[in-house]
């Protein structure tokens, strides 16, 4: 396997020295494109932008099963130098799952096709939905992720079958009352009073405690220029995060629920908008059971974790809202990365790389066979 030691920590050093921002990826897909083509990969460009995906066919009937890498990196400021870092380590998952091709593609896959899902702007949370848009993921039956962990959650030779990311969304609110002279405060309706009980209905939400979600107030803006008016507009935004898509729906009914009441109950009108966000995790136990034994194979008993829960957002799980048929599986690679993601002096230990390469090999490998014809 030492050539394949050799190949991804080439790759990740090509991809590490130019780190793109999301969906200016370019240099970035031009490389991995012309390495695809190059092991005899059939290549489609322009998904969600600067998106490809490698196919392969095995030739015999079986299921599609997909690798998805991001491949942006994120913008820092270094010594007051505006830098572009992957400090995220995509140039990591990227170069893993090109390679972990490379090796597919040489020793043949049971059954079935491959595909490889190089994606753009995961960190703006809006590149899935546009790798999705452009039909990247027609026909998947399977599809797996992987990413690095910081060594609080996990160690060089350790990995998790799966990573619970929570559902994370911003919600924006409009409280419209009507203007009116300051001295006759009751021909108008006003905003801030309104806006001040929905603050107040909002932190009165309950939810099930044995899932962990939180709402909370992060803007509070209304009042203006004339002070000596009654103010008819309040806007406000609320941070919203679930562990589960279901108590999400719930938190974002009640949290609809609490503006337009607390809003009408002074005669004002409240609305709310959702501006964005990412769904929480759901995967296939089928595919949490591939993960883990392609895991315990590579890593052996030592190295297999249990799955982590981790309140970050990934839009690796638009995949399944979209196209609830997908089994989705997610490994999260110990790397004795420090001193955590988005720093950018994180680093972490290369020899996580080929172990990564040999786990999403064998999780391909099994999940073909287990799920042939
Ligand atoms: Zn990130
Ligand atoms: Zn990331």
């Amino acid at each position: 396997m030492s050539t394949h030691e050799n190949t991804v920590q080439t790759i990740y050093q090509i991809l590490h020295a130019m780190p793109e921002i999301g969906f200016q990826e370019f240099k970035t897909a031009a490389y991995l494109a012309e390495e695809l083509k190059a092991a005899g990969f059939s290549v489609k460009t322009g998904f969600g932008g600067t998106g490809i995906v490698g196919s392969y066919d095995s030739g015999q009937p079986g299921p599609v099963i997909m690798l998805r890498a991001d491949m942006d990196a994120l913008a820092h400021t270094v010594h007051g130098e505006e830098k572009c870092i992957h400090s995220c380590g995509h140039d990591a998952h990227s170069a893993m799952v090109l390679t972990a091709g490379k090796v597919l593609k040489e020793t043949g896959i049971p059954c079935g096709q491959l595909k490889l899902l190089f994606q753009p702007a995961e960190e703006k949370l809006t590149g899935a939905l546009n790798t999705i848009a452009d039909g990247a993921l027609e026909g998947v039956d399977m599809v797996f992720g992987i990413h690095l962990r910081p060594e609080q959650e996990a160690r060089i030779n350790q990995a998790t079958p799966a990573l619970y990311h929570g559902a994370s969304y911003i919600a924006e609110a409009k409280i419209e009352g009507l203007t009116a002279h300051g001295a006759r405060p009751h021909l108008g309706v006003n905003a801030i009073d309104a806006a001040a009980a929905v603050v107040q209905a909002v932190n009165g939400i309950r939810i099930n405690p044995v899932v962990p979600c939180t709402v909370k107030t992060t803007k509070f803006q209304a009042g203006g220029a004339t002070l000596n008016a009654i103010p008819d507009l309040a806007e406000l935004a609320f941070d919203l995060r679930a562990q589960r898509n279901d108590v999400m729906d719930e938190l974002i009914g009640k949290l609809t629920r609490a503006v337009e009441s607390a809003a009408a109950g002074f005669g004002a009108k409240g609305t709310v908008t959702i501006k964005g966000g990412v769904p929480a995790a759901e995967y296939s136990e089928e595919m949490i059971a591939v993960a883990r034994e392609a895991i315990q194979s590579v890593l052996g008993p030592t190295g297999l974790l249990d799955p982590i829960v981790t309140p970050g957002g990934e839009d690796f799980h638009f995949f399944v809202k979209k196209y609830p048929a997908i089994k989705a599986g997610y490994i999260g690679l110990g790397c004795d990365l420090k001193p955590g993601l988005h720093h950018p002096a994180m680093s972490y230990n290369l020899d996580a790389l080929p172990k990564g390469v040999k786990i999403l090999v064998e999780v391909v490998n099994r999940a073909l066979r287990k799920y042939a014809g």
